[in-house]
């Protein structure tokens, strides 16, 4: 177990034996290390004040501490490979929209070289904090299916064998009763965390879902769940200007709320706002009936601690064959798209989305791969000796809940193909199949939405640490936020043309950042909306009690930015992977619809470039400049800057 007295160089003293300065407003004050290997657990003090206002918490002060404690050269599944899940000051206030934020960071087995970043909603965090922690710093592997429990400021660990190889429905239904609190909150894995799907998933609170990969390093843990339950909350520094500040915010996050109405009607990110879905693997994007029956079913909003934007859902099917059945989604819509691209429609996409979450597999990641799977079906590429008789016919329901199974279990050589990525399969089916996959570096592949319309989105995806979810997905942002053309001048922008829309994309990446950086949901940040970046950062404020500028807090987003590059640098990474370790599929113009023949490959490489130049890095490398450091205050990384 790594002791807070071995740690060296800058990193020394960063969990302090005595705070020597005010513990600010909105953090409990410690973190929860866990060592799997021996059991032993140990609290550490949250850094000082000072350290805290560089590093804030969420993703930020996870990818530092990982970053000093991390190993080099290691297998994501070893037990050296470490997980951090933070929180941050305004998670569990319970005065704001969005404080919700649990954000986990290791090395990804996606990749298997940059930064895994996983990060959910719902409850989890706010027990967490009000169990009397900030965070977990995780390390080692444990002999036998475990999980960790934490109550009212104590924490064991306890015998998971009897839920070793169950779904992750039965799972929290089993462990909330065993220990007793029928509000404690839990978040845990299913079979394909256990069977090391790369891509495998953490659920909790049903309706939410921490992705891309980290349920996978649990697995290799034998760490089935994390359970949580307390009623502790974080001291606020002005609860008057708190609640004012929380009030304003709500009122700039009012367009975004969801409805019963829309829920029936949503077809999901693309289908909604600009008219694409991913249909056959990425060769169709047109509309048709995909939505039919949704009408007929009881949907019911399953909101968020304290978050009016009311994003989560469950829905009891009224109609066809899974009627009466359930299923329970979260924020996001990639799961539509996921079954729309094997040619399904209406509930039977609600009904996988519903097993693929129960399995524990990230959607994006099986889409992809049963994708590819399906398509060299149809061209013969792939016959019934390699799926031990499945047809693998577009919309064949039995098949695609069987492949689900077959790759959260790994069964079969589809199967294992399928828990290693898509890329891996397009590689054992060779010839062609390797021009007919969608994957960005390797393993990872983008969130399932058909971004090719889009110029800002679609680059978002390529430099996003693959195996990560892209932090830039807000599709239009052709001028710069409200609150935020005191300093950004550029736009409007040309949905067709390519000038601007890197600026476009680096302030959203840091708006996301920071507000993760805060503890809150990005989702609950509508920045196009006049007063949304000051009152969020006003509220921040009120919670910690600092004195945060906008500048100050971009400042904060681009740090996470560097820090996230950093930990791949440092693994072998280089910028130019982003657009040549691609799959081709995804690079194809739009095959048809209303977008037909648009492509942003035509600019590549040239606007990865000018993404790593604005961001303060080699074009090529992604090495971050000295003078991007000491602007950010990380000059301790220095042998990892660009030289020339
Ligand atoms: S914005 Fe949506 S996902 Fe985020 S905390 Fe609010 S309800 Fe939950």
């Amino acid at each position: 177990m790594v002791s807070s007295e071995s740690l060296s160089g800058y990193y020394s003293g960063f969990f302090p034996g005595e705070r020597r300065t005010q513990l600010p407003g909105g953090y409990m004050g410690r973190i929860l290390r866990v060592d799997l290997s021996s059991g032993l657990m140990k609290d550490e003090n949250l850094p000082e004040e000072p350290m805290l206002r560089k590093l804030w918490g969420g993703q930020l002060l996870a990818e530092y501490i990982l970053l000093h404690e991390l190993e080099m050269g290691i297998d994501p599944y070893s037990r050296e490979n470490i997980i951090v899940a933070m929180t941050g000051p305004i998670t569990a206030t319970g005065f704001t929209p969005g404080g919700t934020k649990l954000c986990f960071v290791y090395l990804s087995p996606a990749t298997r070289y940059t930064l895994g970043r996983a990060a959910t909603s719902g409850f989890l965090g706010v027990a967490l904090k009000g169990a009397g922690y900030d965070g977990l710093i995780i390390t080692g592997a444990s002999a036998n299916p475990t999980y960790l429990y934490i109550e009212e400021g104590r924490a064991e660990l306890r015998d998971a064998s009897h839920v070793w190889g169950k779904g992750t429905r039965e799972t929290e239904e089993i462990l909330r009763r065993e220990v007793g609190r029928q509000d404690a909150r839990i978040g845990c894995i299913g079979p394909a965390g256990e069977n090391l799907v790369r891509a495998a998933m953490l659920v909790n609170d049903y309706n939410h879902v921490a992705a891309h990969g980290v349920g996978a390093v649990m697995g290799s843990k034998r760490l089935k769940a994390i359970v949580a339950w307390g009623t502790k909350r974080p001291r606020v520094f002005d609860r008057k200007a708190l609640i004012e500040t929380g009030e304003r915010w709500r009122v700039a996050l009012t367009p975004r709320i969801y409805t019963v109405e829309k829920r029936k009607k949503g077809l999901g990110l693309g289908g909604d706002a600009w008219g694409a879905i991913t249909k056959y693997n990425w060769r169709s994007t047109i509309v048709t009936d995909e939505s039919r029956g949704w009408d007929q079913n009881r949907v019911t909003l399953r909101p968020c601690f304290q978050c009016p934007r009311l994003c989560p859902w469950d829905v009891e099917f009224g109609e066809g064959r899974h009627k009466g059945k359930l299923g329970h989604f979260n924020a996001g819509g990639e799961w539509l798209d996921t079954f729309f691209n094997l040619g399904f429609k209406g509930n039977d996409v609600l009904y996988l989305s519903e097993r693929i979450n129960d399995l524990g597999i990230e959607c994006s990641y099986f889409a992809n791969g049963a994708g590819l799977a399906f398509e060299a079906w149809e061209k013969g590429v792939l016959g019934p000796e390699r799926t031990d008789g499945l047809k693998l016919e577009w919309g064949n329901l039995e098949a695609a809940e069987t492949l689900l199974e077959r790759c959260a279990r790994r069964q079969g050589w589809l199967g294992n193909l399928l828990a290693d990525g898509p890329k891996e399969l397009a590689q054992a089916l060779g010839g062609e199949a390797l021009k007919w996959v969608v994957h960005v570096k390797g393993g990872g592949t983008p969130a399932q939405h058909e971004w090719r319309p889009l110029i800002k989105n679609t680059l978002s995806e390529l430099v996003t640490s693959g195996g990560m979810k892209s932090q830039s997905q807000s599709y239009w942002d052709w001028q710069p936020p409200p609150d935020l053309r005191y300093r950004e001048k550029w736009g409007p922008l040309d949905r067709e043309r390519p000038d601007g829309w890197v600026q476009s994309l680096l302030i959203v990446e840091k708006t996301r950042q920071l507000c993760g950086a805060m503890g809150g949901c990005w989702f609950a940040v509508q920045h196009t909306e006049p007063d949304s970046l000051t009152s969020l950062v006003d509220a921040f404020n009120a919670t910690t009690g600092w004195d945060v500028s906008l500048d100050e807090a971009y400042d904060v987003g681009h740090r996470s930015i560097i820090l996230q590059g950093l930990f791949g640098t440092q693994r072998g990474w280089i910028a130019d992977h982003d657009w040549k370790d691609v799959g081709p599929r995804f690079l194809e113009p739009v095959p048809d619809g209303k977008h037909k023949g648009f492509t942003i490959a035509k600019w590549l490489p040239d606007l990865v470039y000018e993404y790593y130049r604005l961001s303060g890095r080699h074009e090529k490398t992604g090495r971050p400049f000295m003078e991007t450091l000491a602007k950010l205050g990380l000059e301790e990384f220095s042998e990892w800057v660009q030289l020339d």
